[in-house]
């Protein structure tokens, strides 16, 4: 039996990998807190919410499902402002049907169509349109005020994970704080 005189040395720096440098996590960039991208990423999480808290599929399938369970599901699309937050372009959806219709925008339109009915349709793509032409852009603080005073939004939050309870109670406190202190937008 071979015997070491000195034990061999263990470092706790991570071994390096052979294929050359070790790999550099990947750092997701949040936004700045209060700026504009934040208040939109915290009135979006507050509006997922109440869309979330009707409970059940609004697409084809039409199942019942848990707020947990269920995709807040932009008709026509997020980028277009005016009607991000429109109650009735977006719609609580079960993930399967989310993904299925998000890598079929064709389809995906001929059924909002199907679903709304010509005119409502033309309504909410002209109410998108002007929205670009006029550079529109939403009162963020208002909604996230507007939103989380709603009943059905505390509870969807209260049956949501204590994680995501504790976080947008943080955020949402943070952004109408923000109003009081007169420190709104950047
Ligand atoms: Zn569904």
């Amino acid at each position: 039996m071979i015997r070491r005189r000195q034990p061999i040395r263990r470092s706790s720096k991570s071994i390096q990998r052979r294929s050359g440098r070790p790999k550099r996590k990947a750092r997701i960039k949040r936004p700045k807190a209060l700026s504009r991208r934040w208040l939109e990423n915290v009135a979006d999480r507050v509006f997922s919410l109440f869309i979330r808290s009707r409970r059940r599929c609004e697409k084809r399938c039409g199942r019942e499902l848990e707020v947990t369970e269920l995709q807040a599901s932009h008709g026509i699309g997020r980028a277009y402002k005016a009607t991000r937050y429109d109650e009735k372009n977006v719609m609580a959806s079960c993930p399967q049907e989310h993904q299925a219709f998000t890598w079929r925008p064709y389809e995906f339109r001929d059924y909002l169509v199907e679903k709304w009915g010509q005119a409502e349709f033309d309504r909410l793509w002209a109410k998108a349109q002007e929205g670009v032409r006029l550079g529109y852009a939403p009162d963020y603080i208002d909604l996230i005020r507007r939103y989380w005073s709603r009943e059905e939004v505390q509870g969807a939050l209260f049956e949501s994970s204590e994680r995501v309870q504790k976080n947008l109670t943080r955020d949402v406190e943070k952004a109408l704080k923000s109003v009081a202190l007169g420190a709104d937008e950047s």
